[in-house]
């Protein structure tokens, strides 16, 4: 059989260290929220690239450094850790000029005020406007800020935490999307409900297909694990799991992944389109998507692989 991530993962070896893309930008609202701070003027660029950096951070965090090679601009995506992130900043020589924080929870802002203490600029969900620390510009929902010659586009991603937002850079084929996604697996839903949460994955399900996605914890194996009780047939599924297992026994990290891959394979973006799933978690042919979704998310809740 053909492995359809065969060919998905090619791309990523070389991507995931330095993802290049170039785009032509128009202009575009900038952010709409200014706690004390303004946002830079938007460029009208023509030419941008960015490279991102990857590495561990605490337990399972990843960490992420997007830096712009034209503008110098560069921007931590969360801050689990100021010194790991310090340390990855000063081995490649550049200055932290963006914090762009996903949601609230500590292990993705800890870092904040002292990162921020060289003139980085901390932006963050105007939702979550009383718990970022140091928030400088707050987003809402389809709003879009400027990094480097980039265009982030915020999307709503609420359901792990109410405030959770994701930073989708399209000519740039990526977004970060901190604890709302995972490979193959999605947050624990902590603040929001299932329709919310059910929505926010949706959104994010309707990006292209090429789209790299940066999550923030190493927690694909036991998704993994999860996924495969509730959707064994999933071929895709199948090799998935054995490309998984070889990476992790090679140490080797799963993420990034691509939507396409996500798409096929992750069960907290198939409650519509896999009966297999349906049937495993209880759900009823009289239930909506998203108390599909909710039945899910509660079956792995309690799942004891
Ligand atoms: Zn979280
Ligand atoms: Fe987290």
């Amino acid at each position: 059989m053909t492995n359809l991530f065969s060919i998905a993962y090619k791309p990523l070896k070389n991507r995931n260290i330095k993802a290049i893309c170039t785009l032509f930008l128009t202009s575009s609202r900038a952010a709409t929220g200014f706690i004390n701070k303004s946002q830079p003027p938007m460029s009208t660029a023509k030419y941008a690239k960015f490279d991102v950096a990857q590495f561990s951070c605490l337990d399972d965090n990843y960490g992420y450094l997007i830096h712009d090679p034209v503008t110098g601009d560069t921007a931590a995506v969360d801050t689990p850790d100021a010194k790991t992130y310090q340390s990855e900043l000063d081995k490649r020589g550049w200055k932290l000029t963006h914090i762009l924080n996903t949601h609230h929870h500590w292990d993705h802002t800890g870092g904040n005020l002292e990162l921020k203490r060289g003139g980085a600029l901390v932006y963050g969900a105007t939702a979550d406007a009383d718990r970022l620390p140091g928030l400088d510009v707050a987003l809402a929902p389809n709003d879009k800020m400027k990094f480097g010659n980039s265009e982030g586009h915020i999307i709503d991603v609420g359901g792990h935490t109410n405030g959770h937002i994701a930073f989708y850079f399209p000519e740039n084929d990526c977004v970060f999307v901190g604890d709302a996604l995972f490979s193959l697996g999605c947050g624990k839903m902590f603040e929001g409900t299932p329709s919310q949460f059910w929505g926010s994955l949706k959104r994010l399900r309707a990006l292209p297909d090429e789209t790299t996605i940066y999550c923030a914890h190493e927690y694909t194996t036991g998704n993994a694990k999860f996924a495969m009780s509730v959707e064994p047939g999933n071929p895709d599924l199948v090799s998935r799991n054995e490309e998984i297992l070889a990476k992790r026994s090679r140490g080797e990290p799963t993420v990034p992944s691509l939507m396409k891959e996500e798409k096929a394979t992750n069960p907290f973006l198939r409650g519509d389109v896999s009966e297999e799933i349906r049937k495993n978690v209880g759900a009823t042919d009289s239930d909506s998507f998203d108390v599909v979704f909710g039945k899910i998310r509660r079956a792995k809740d309690t799942f004891r692989g």
